[in-house]
């Protein structure tokens, strides 16, 4: 009998297979044309279709509203970072950061460069939960609110929008819980994830932003940051990762067939809860790190061999799944553990094997 594998890597991750299996016929010829997807040129009619329809099943998908223009710009979710501020810092020259993670801190400190940033949220230790609205202390007069609704690093998962001074842009990262979910884009200035977790291969960004936050960015921001040029240009200003956004395509193209962003919501919960309610009925052979109303649905972070975690119980185990063929659930290197990624492409069979290897992991050595 052939192994099974099931991938839990936390981006680049897994993409659906049946996209794969288009994708490898194109490589050698896209359509008709007689040339390599890869090697399309970006002003072909055939990559302007290709664009064009990624950006169509984006707006279907998320009903994303007319006065909001969608990107696809390159730098990753770091690039963003940079890209927040230089674009939206010249309102009034501060901004405010909910910092409840990793991410949030790393993009608090980039656009630190470009602006006066005001963390905003009181931080008690590690990154474990997001404290309650009551304890923030937003600006009315913050060019923007930003914060990261999925904090990949730590599995803290903002549960819903957070409400801002009226008038104040809200700027989201939703780099890896894009498009599991529905949310109401008209809430929004700014969101962007990259497309490496939930929406394809590494390489493309999107943006999507309310057309009046065009046109102000600061004079120093680079032309391949810059929103108001990118949007003028619909995305073609320089070469864009074309590759990428043709995965990006068909990847959306498969949500809507398996039944949308709500069906992507439904299967993230059950994938979750089938893992984190293992945790909890372990009676502490495995420990959930996050605050239950902060847990995110699709990084299940834990630890093994108590609350802090025992490195050597913690490799033995990782090393036992690999065998078994669950891939890639070490915890990220700053703090440690394991971590089980449960993006879209990412399966219930998939999740039904850790949680039956959990199960019989834990019988095997209590
Ligand atoms: N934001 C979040 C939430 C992330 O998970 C990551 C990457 N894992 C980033 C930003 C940074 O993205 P990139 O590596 O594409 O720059």
């Amino acid at each position: 009998m052939t192994q099974e594998f099931s991938y839990f890597a936390p981006g680049p991750a897994k993409i659906p297979e049946e996209v794969l299996r288009g994708l490898q016929e194109e490589i050698l010829q896209y359509k008709d044309t007689h040339v390599s997807v890869l090697e399309v040129s970006h002003r072909s009619k055939d990559f302007g279709n290709i664009i064009e329809s990624t950006e169509q099943l984006t707006r279907e998908l998320l009903h994303v509203p007319a006065n909001y223009r969608i990107l696809f710009m390159q730098g990753g979710g770091t690039g963003q970072f940079a890209a927040v501020p230089l674009n939206l810092m010249p309102r009034t020259g501060k901004a405010d950061y909910l910092v409840t993670g990793s991410w949030s801190a790393k993009a608090a400190k980039e656009a630190a460069k470009y602006g006066q940033v005001s963390e905003v949220v009181p931080r008690a230790g590690r990154y474990v939960g997001v404290p309650p609205p009551a304890t923030w202390t937003l600006d009315p007069q913050a060019s923007y609110v930003y914060y990261c609704a999925n904090e990949t690093v730590e599995g803290v998962e903002l549960q819903s929008v957070p409400e801002v001074p009226a008038g104040v842009p809200l700027v989201c990262d939703m780099s890896s819980n894009f498009f599991t979910r529905p949310f109401d884009v008209s809430k929004f200035g700014v969101i962007y994830g990259g497309a490496q977790k939930n929406i394809g291969c590494a390489g493309v960004t999107m943006v999507i932003i309310r057309e009046d936050l065009l046109g102000n960015p600061l004079p120093v921001c680079p032309s391949v940051l810059d929103y108001t040029v990118t949007a003028k240009n619909k995305s073609l200003y320089n070469t864009p990762p074309t590759f990428a956004i043709h995965v990006m395509g068909e990847v959306l193209a498969w949500v809507r067939q398996e039944g949308g962003v709500e069906e992507m919501e439904r299967r993230c919960l059950e994938k979750s809860n089938m893992i984190y309610s293992i945790i909890d009925k372990s009676g502490g052979f495995y420990s959930a790190v996050v605050e239950p109303g902060s847990r995110s649905r699709v990084n299940v972070v834990f630890r093994v061999g108590g609350v802090a975690g025992d490195k050597q119980k913690e490799a033995a185990f990782l090393e036992e799944a690999t065998k078994k063929g669950l891939l890639s659930l070490k915890g990220h290197r700053s703090v440690g553990g394991v971590r089980a990624s449960l993006y879209n492409a990412l399966t219930i069979k998939d999740t039904r094997r850790l949680a039956d290897f959990m199960v019989s992991y834990q019988r095997e050595h209590r």
